[in-house]
């Protein structure tokens, strides 16, 4: 057979031009590694859920993405570029419980917050700033909360405001760390109703994800995670029986009931 000879740059280079790309990623807390020898391609508008056992190292791999935390070893790419030139194509949003609000802060000071590279530190906050973080809100249904303290919202409405501050941003490449988790049904269909929208006008999407069973609905891709990379692609072809078994074990009939992870 005749060897193919035309290169597909594309196939050889498959990190070139991807939204976010990482390379050999290991992190370490400590002795054993949390994230290990991880290589993961997030393409552009794709959907991605990452999921994995609890442990699993899936916050830590985001915060590694966000330059968050520091790599033992590995490259993270952001469309083929040093992150730290990137970072602010990137909005982020954290697990809700790791934000302690015990201080007055209004709801849309908040949003705003999203916008502070245009702002900067000392730049006056103007009409129209004020107008996009109200139309933010507006975008996950909040708009009427925009004069509420953070600190007094249900754990659903703080996690949409904080997809509002994401929105603010107007970043093309998101990561959120459990959005659903601990948010009642309406917010639920609320992010993801974003979430799709968002992915339909090509931005890419990535989420640390635990309830298995809305999986194929809500994503079309999946980085199974524990400790390594147990696989990844797309939703009909990595989201398979044999490879949660594979990362989840004996835990498996339990991750598939919606426990946290
Ligand atoms: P997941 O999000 O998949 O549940 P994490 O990334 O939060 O997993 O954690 C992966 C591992 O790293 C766990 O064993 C966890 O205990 C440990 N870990 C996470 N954060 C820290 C930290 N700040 N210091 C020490 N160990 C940590
Ligand atoms: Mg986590």
């Amino acid at each position: 057979m005749k060897p193919i000879s035309i290169a597909n740059t594309s196939q050889q280079n498959p990190d070139r031009k991807a939204p976010l790309s990482i390379r050999g990623l290991t992190v370490s807390y400590g002795q054993s590694p949390a994230v290990f020898s991880v290589d993961a391609e997030f393409p552009q508008g794709a959907m991605t859920a990452i999921i994995g056992p609890n442990g699993a190292g899936k916050s830590t791999l985001l915060k590694a993405s966000l330059g968050i935390l520091r790599p033992l070893s590995g490259r993270v790419t952001v469309h083929g570029r040093a992150l730290t030139d990137q970072r602010h194509r990137i909005a982020y949003v954290p697990q809700r419980a790791s934000v302690d609000w015990d201080f007055p802060t209004m709801v849309l000071d908040v949003v705003l917050m999203g916008l502070s590279r245009d702002l900067g530190l000392l730049r006056p906050v103007r009409a129209r700033h004020r107008q996009h973080a109200l139309d933010c809100l507006d975008r996950v249904g909040m708009a009427d909360f925009a004069d509420r303290q953070i600190g007094q919202l249900s754990g659903g409405q703080q996690q949409r405001v904080f997809l509002a501050r994401a929105l603010a941003q107007g970043a093309d490449l998101y990561l959120l760390d459990e959005p659903f988790a601990g948010v009642d049904a309406a917010t639920e269909k609320a992010i993801i109703a974003v979430l799709k929208t968002l992915n339909a006008e090509g931005k890419t999407v990535i989420a640390v994800h635990h309830d298995l069973s809305t999986v194929a609905d809500y994503f079309n891709r999946v980085l199974i995670l524990n400790i390594r990379k147990i696989a990844e692609g797309p939703v009909a072809e990595a989201f398979t029986d044999s490879n949660l078994q594979t990362a989840y074990g004996g835990r498996l009939a339990t991750a598939q009931m919606g426990a946290t992870g």
